[in-house]
């Protein structure tokens, strides 16, 4: 604990919001700056954008920078990350044929399509190729690695401040995908007594808040009977979809 000891802050405010997750609102704040800083370094930084060119990004992500208003940085990124996914292509497919004219290649293609082992051997790099660019995203890599952080700072803080303990037992519990993730974390960042006292208070408040869904999407279905048309309904009964989605949705 030394430099992350700034992350105490984002940590300590995100389980002050009335939300589903403070993990989930912790990284789509985070998810944002990043589109903001991968379209900043199109522009500016040749480091970084080696590595975007090379691993380009998830589906989601890729979404997201469309998304954006600017689109010059995108474009730009585009035409980086094309161009190198293109020169790989190439490579894979016409390997010892590089010079070659396109005629030459459309025959050599033909002949190695032609040939079953060479076909397979020259198939399976390319899958591999293809595989490796499809788990690749420089955007999910730097969250990962900023939610590291986060949830080695909810440890600390766990440990050594009673008011954040109590402002997290009196959260909303998490969401499916960041309660896996936090009991998977404190399985490194707890002593065994720590981890007991940890696991069982944390389990009532998520198990407890299940529940509490459960009941309020099961009001929501109730108000499409017509015998219950003239009971009102909460506005936690109408967000209670919403709700459970954000409960059990995990971030992608
Ligand atoms: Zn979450
Ligand atoms: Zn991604």
């Amino acid at each position: 604990m030394g430099k992350e000891k700034i992350y105490m802050i984002p940590v300590n405010d995100a389980f002050s919001i009335n939300c589903e997750c403070a993990f989930c609102y912790l990284e789509n704040n985070f998810e944002k700056q990043c589109i903001e800083i991968v379209l900043g370094e199109s522009v500016m930084e040749v480091d970084a954008r080696i590595e975007t060119n090379e691993k380009g990004f998830c589906r989601r992500h890729f979404h997201m920078l469309l998304e954006q208003k600017n689109k010059l940085p995108y474009g730009l990124i585009l035409e980086t990350h094309l161009n190198e996914i293109k020169k790989h292509l190439e490579k894979l497919i016409y390997s010892n044929f590089s010079a070659a004219t396109l005629q030459q290649k459309d025959r050599f293609l033909k002949k190695l399509l032609g040939n079953q082992n060479l076909n397979k051997n020259k198939l399976t790099g390319l899958i591999q190729y293809l595989e490796n660019l499809s788990v690749q995203c420089i955007i999910c890599e730097r969250i990962q690695a900023r939610m590291k952080n986060y949830f080695e700072v909810f440890f600390f803080m766990w440990k050594n401040q009673k008011d954040f303990q109590q402002k997290v037992l009196s959260s909303k519990g998490f969401c499916l995908h960041h309660f896996n993730e936090l009991l998977k974390y404190s399985l490194n960042c707890l002593s065994r007594k720590e981890l007991n006292n940890f696991a069982e208070k944390i389990c009532k408040i998520e198990l407890d808040n299940i529940s509490r869904i459960y009941t309020n999407v099961c009001d929501f279905n109730k108000q499409f009977d017509y015998r219950n048309a003239n009971n009102t309904v909460t506005e936690e009964i109408r967000n209670s979809l919403l709700n459970a989605t954000e409960k059990l949705g995990k971030y992608k």
